[in-house]
């Protein structure tokens, strides 16, 4: 059980559940983790609360508002347990392909709806990892697509004179990798070069080094960066000394296999949120399954409503 000290990481779900044995020491490790020995009160910041005697509730000394240490947390007005969270995490985080709401719903018994809306409110901490990372050194870009194929659809979704190189059907992901470093991926409106350079030039470092293909939406990027190289894939040229694309191209079909394979109905609405999830689990790679649930409990503290979710 729960014996006040702080884990560096979680060997297995074994390990989890016998530290946190009840909703009780998932509580205190909660709390622990994100107060230490100083909780703060997280309507106002105010350091000086009280506790009550259930150890659960607080009460601040300046706003005189209750809380618990679910409040402005991915947590907060859940009924779900934060030991079936806890496992949640554990299972999203360390499956290297993830997990579909179906399989979650029934691994900690909770309806499909309820494993659903876990599943994005853990995505959506996800998504707050990397959030001002720069990129820097070799930089791999491209721009893929997602859903589309027709014949698979419903035929109320079917989106007409989509055949051939039509993409209108399906959505675009715009990808960014340092060689042996992170990735980002972002869902965009569209790849015109200006949408691409935009974002291309708030996320890389003008040191860095560009390689990519040679859609004519990169051009002109030589002027921003130190250098801008590509390949010819439509000549069929695909590796020329250190400039390919190959990683980023990599991380593609590891997102798009998980997308076939178990998010099979995505709206396009939420693919930021899945590609956020690919992004943490290819960003942690070097990391223990263990340690990443950690990390990912250091990243819980924003809050997410139904509404947001779904209206937002
Ligand atoms: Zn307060």
């Amino acid at each position: 059980m729960f014996n006040g000290e702080i884990k560096d990481e979680f060997n297995s779900l074994i390990e989890l559940t016998d530290y946190l044995r009840d909703e009780m020491d998932c509580i205190m490790y909660l709390s622990k983790k994100r107060w230490g020995d100083n909780t703060v009160c997280p309507h106002c910041g105010c350091e000086k609360v009280y506790s009550f005697s259930d150890g659960i509730r607080y009460k601040c000394s300046h706003c005189r508002k209750q809380f618990t240490v679910k409040v402005g947390t991915i947590f907060e007005g859940s009924k779900v347990s934060l030991r079936k969270w806890f496992i949640a995490i554990y299972l999203i985080t360390s499956h290297k392909k993830g997990i579909s709401s179906y399989q979650l719903a029934k691994d900690i018994d909770v309806t499909q709806k309820t494993a659903w809306f876990m599943l994005h409110r853990i995505r959506y901490a996800l998504s707050q990892a990397d959030l001002d990372i720069e990129l820097e050194n070799d930089v791999e870009i491209d721009e893929t697509y997602v859903g589309g194929k027709n014949k698979n659809r419903h035929w109320n979704k079917k989106v007409k004179h989509s055949q051939g190189r039509s993409t209108e059907d399906k959505t675009p992901v715009f990808g960014m990798i340092e060689r042996n470093g992170k990735v980002i991926a972002m869902v965009v409106p569209d790849v015109k070069g200006k949408t691409l350079k935009d974002i291309i030039r708030r996320m890389v470092k003008d040191t860095a080094r560009i390689i990519s293909d040679e859609y004519i939406g990169y051009s002109g990027l030589e002027k921003i960066f130190r250098q801008h190289v590509y390949v010819q894939h439509g000549a069929g040229q695909y590796v020329i000394g250190d400039i390919y694309t190959n990683t980023i191209e990599g991380f593609w079909s590891i997102a798009k296999r998980a997308i076939i394979g178990i998010y099979h109905c995505l709206s396009p609405k939420h693919l930021q949120r899945y590609f956020d999830e690919f992004t943490f689990r290819y960003n942690t790679r070097k990391m223990k399954e263990g340690e990443r649930v950690n990390k990912m409990l250091s990243l819980c503290y924003v809050r997410m409503t139904y509404q947001n979710l779904v209206y937002g």
